[in-house]
């Protein structure tokens, strides 16, 4: 079985981890999406409630398997026997550390990192901007999934 995992906060999952995962499920037979515990970050959404719109969202693809994690990524991988770490590379801005953080982990475990490249529509897209815009009623209808966009709507006071 060729696994992969997609890392990140997913706070909450956009449509740009959505493309990311979605092109990393049909080149492995099974990809992980490992929702990565910050205890010092309070999130908009609770663990829980970030792995459960993975699932909904993800449902459709089939071979994806999601949970949460504290800890170092590499620790995750070596558990689960997973030896590539996929990452989407939105702009320049994301490069410099995103070079670091794969040297680090393949000198830490041998773990490969492999960076697809953006879908150019969500190259200007984070979770936090989602939030920030949200927050003061911007619509964001065509950057998140409808399950997410109600569960923003439902969690963010009325601007
Ligand atoms: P964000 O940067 O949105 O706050 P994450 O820490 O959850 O969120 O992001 C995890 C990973 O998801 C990033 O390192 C990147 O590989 C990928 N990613 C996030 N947003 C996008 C996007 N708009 N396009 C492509 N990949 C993305």
């Amino acid at each position: 079985m060729r696994r992969a995992v997609c890392p990140g906060s997913f706070d909450p999952i956009t449509n740009g981890h959505l493309d990311i995962i979605g092109r990393a499920s049909k080149l492995y037979d099974v990809v992980h999406v490992a929702v990565m515990i910050n205890k010092s970050k309070q999130g908009l959404f609770t663990v829980e409630e970030r792995l459960d719109l993975i699932r909904e969202v993800t449902a459709e693809y089939g071979n994806i398997e999601i949970e949460a994690f504290h800890g170092l990524l590499v620790d995750f991988c070596k558990q689960r026997d997973i030896p590539a770490i996929v990452k989407g590379l939105r702009a320049v801005s994301d490069f410099d550390y995103e070079l670091q953080m794969a040297q680090m982990n393949i000198g830490l475990s041998g773990v490969e990192t492999l960076f697809v490249p953006t879908n150019p529509t969500y190259s200007f897209l984070s979770s936090s901007l989602v939030k920030e815009v949200a927050t003061w009623g911007g619509d964001v209808a065509h950057l998140v999934p409808p399950q997410v966009l109600s569960a923003l709507t439902d969690r963010l006071p009325k601007p």
